[in-house]
């Protein structure tokens, strides 16, 4: 059923909340898509519903197109499955968290993996009921520290989240790859300008992780990218959570408790050789060596990280460091290190920032400083991350999060050598390789072909519903207003009915009917007290993709035809009216 302007629940304003930073968090009050209740919690309205059932419709067909299979969970949950994966803890002040009348304690669900694990674990009990694919499209809860721009980063949001359970790595390899198609879909069909990124797991856990990042001036996410080979990273990418590491698994259990607790250069070195035997591995000292990392500890207690990764380039870090390498402090390093691995070939070591991590990425890294303090080793090698001589808990404390070093314009592609640009964007999706870390944590296991009780391993795949409102507003809108695409538009038609002759809006009935008949739908305004101009003007800003104008012309036989985007304006004749609409 068309929508009236006259009776639709709709007030369009001419200012701007004072509370907007951007685009589309002006623009969609403005024009009555959503109002504030409260910082990041919002109410839709009806336009703006029906723009959110539009994204939800595109995410739930290309789901079911994978066969994952849709579920609802509850948003108020308890607290003990987050207790055991330890994200009751590791979600600190993110979590909203309340009790009932008996003091037990829930929070409100900001991600559902534990409750998925769980279900399945319920219901499911052998490998041969796998591999499974679920999902939900639910409202999350995070008590976000900067809740911003309205729906863009809310407390309250809308989020799809598919959950995969498969019992080999090349069963979850194959079902990433699925969403990761799906994902493509969805946001071709969204109409985003976007790129895949190299992503860590977060506070997620797991190994491969990539990021959607919609690409957008008011991102908050900065990512890099290679005009050249297409490698493009996200900048958090580097960042490696040190808490829930665990040993790596390649190495003999020996060399975990081998790591010198105040190590020298020297003694770094020996140990990096001792842990990582070049006769021993079937990988390379790059692949090894690029996932190593150094925490320098000052005298006054504070950590902060080193890396120790491939060769570098001196011009390159020298450039990066904005200053001179010591070569004093080089030439020691990198003799004593050619001599002790062979594996490395070219000519210069020496200071540099922490890299990306593509597989050649992290350059290789020894701060003059690390000869003064004291350094732990700590690595991360595929699947997951992993520390090697490193104790958590005891050799480090605090959230240990290496931040990432700050990647310029200007550096070079790890990939290809190409300067890299740098750019912004909002993350709207993002998947990972969980692994096993929540199917561990409770219990969810299933026979194999053999009869043994094997850990499911699991994938996790969430696209942002309601974000996505807003983040197509930010890449499709001019200063009158919205431009929706066709997809997720709240009508395919705005009709605009001007004048006050009763022949005007009688006509505009019979072509709502005609255009709904056709498939179409329409938000007629058929308002008798409102001017022209005004309606023109809540036009734009609303954003339907056509608009067309029935008014004085109508007596000579014709009306205009209005395509928002272009602004491309046409009289067509009454009798084709349709037919040129469609
Ligand atoms: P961000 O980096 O923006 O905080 P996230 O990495 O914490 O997002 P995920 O846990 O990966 O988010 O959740 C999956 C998706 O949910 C994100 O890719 C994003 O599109 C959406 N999302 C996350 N937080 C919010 C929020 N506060 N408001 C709206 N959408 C959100
Ligand atoms: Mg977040
Ligand atoms: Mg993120
Ligand atoms: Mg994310």
């Amino acid at each position: 059923m068309a929508m009236r302007m006259s009776s639709l629940f709709l007030r369009t304003l001419r200012e701007d909340p004072a509370d907007a930073e951007v685009p589309s968090h002006r623009l969609l009050v403005r024009a009555g898509y959503i109002r504030r209740v409260s910082p990041g919690i919002y109410t839709w309205l009806p336009l703006g519903l029906k723009v959110l059932r539009r994204v939800e419709t595109i995410v739930r067909e290309e789901m079911d197109a994978i066969g994952s299979q849709e579920l609802l969970f509850p948003a108020l949950l308890p607290k003990e499955p987050y207790e055991e994966s330890g994200r009751w803890t590791d979600y600190g002040d993110n979590i909203f968290r309340l009790h009932d009348r008996k003091g037990a304690e829930y929070l409100l669900g900001p991600t559902h993996e534990e409750m998925f694990a769980l279900v399945v674990k319920d219901l499911f009990s052998s490998y041969k009921d796998l591999p499974l694919a679920i999902y939900q499209i639910q409202t999350k809860y995070r008590d976000e520290a900067r809740p911003r721009a309205g729906i863009l980063r809310g407390r309250e949001f809308v989020m799809k989240d598919s959950y995969s359970f498969d019992t080999s790595k090349a069963g979850l390899d194959k079902s990433y790859q699925l969403h990761r198609d799906a994902y493509i879909r969805i946001f071709d069909r969204l109409g985003f300008h976007y790129v895949i990124v190299n992503a860590m797991a977060g506070a997620m856990g797991g190994s491969k992780s990539e990021e959607f990042l919609a690409t957008a001036e008011n991102g908050e996410d900065t990512y890099v990218r290679c005009p050249s080979c297409g490698y493009a990273a996200n900048v958090e990418a580097v960042r490696v959570p040190v808490p829930d590491a665990v040993p790596y698994a390649g190495l003999p259990p020996a060399h975990v408790e081998d790591t010198p607790d105040t190590p020298t250069i020297d003694t770094l070195v020996d140990h990096l050789n001792t842990a990582f035997p070049r006769e021993d591995r079937s990988w390379t000292a790059a692949d090894t060596l690029k996932n190593v990392v150094v925490m320098l500890k000052h005298p006054d207690g504070t950590r902060e990280p080193l890396a120790i990764g491939l060769p570098g380039d001196r011009e390159v870090d020298e450039k990066r460091l904005g200053a001179q390498v010591d070569p004093a402090v080089v030439e020691a390093f990198d003799e004593a290190e050619f001599a002790r691995n062979p594996a490395l070939t070219k000519g210069y070591i020496g200071p540099g920032a922490l890299g990306s991590d593509h597989p050649s990425g992290i350059r290789y890294l020894l701060d003059p400083r690390v000869v003064s303090g004291t350094a732990w080793v700590t690595g991360a090698d595929e699947p997951g991350r992993h520390v090697i001589g490193l104790v958590a808990g005891r050799d480090f404390e605090g959230d240990g999060v290496i931040e990432a070093a700050e990647v310029r314009a200007g550096d070079l592609c790890p990939s290809c050598g190409h300067e890299l640009e740098i750019a912004r964007g909002i993350e709207m999706g993002h998947i990972f390789q969980l692994g096993t870390k929540y199917a561990e944590a409770l219990g969810l296991r299933v026979l194999d072909e053999s009869g043994r009780l094997v850990t499911v391993i699991m994938g996790s795949y969430g696209v942002g519903v309601s974000r996505a409102v807003a983040a197509v507003v930010e890449g499709n809108h001019d200063e009158a207003g919205i431009i929706w695409p066709r997809e997720l538009a709240p009508a395919d038609v705005h009709l605009v009915a001007t004048g006050k002759d009763d022949a005007v809006f009688t006509f505009g009935e019979e072509l709502t009917r005609e255009l709904e008949a056709n498939g179409l739908t329409v938000l007629y305004d058929d308002r008798r007290q409102v001017s022209p101009g005004v309606k023109f003007k809540d036009s734009e800003l609303i954003g339907v993709p056509t608009i067309v104008v029935v008014g004085r012309g109508l007596a000579d036989g014709r009306i205009e035809i209005k395509d928002r985007r272009s602004g491309e304006r046409r009289e067509v004749a009454v009798a084709d009216a349709v037919r040129e609409i469609l």
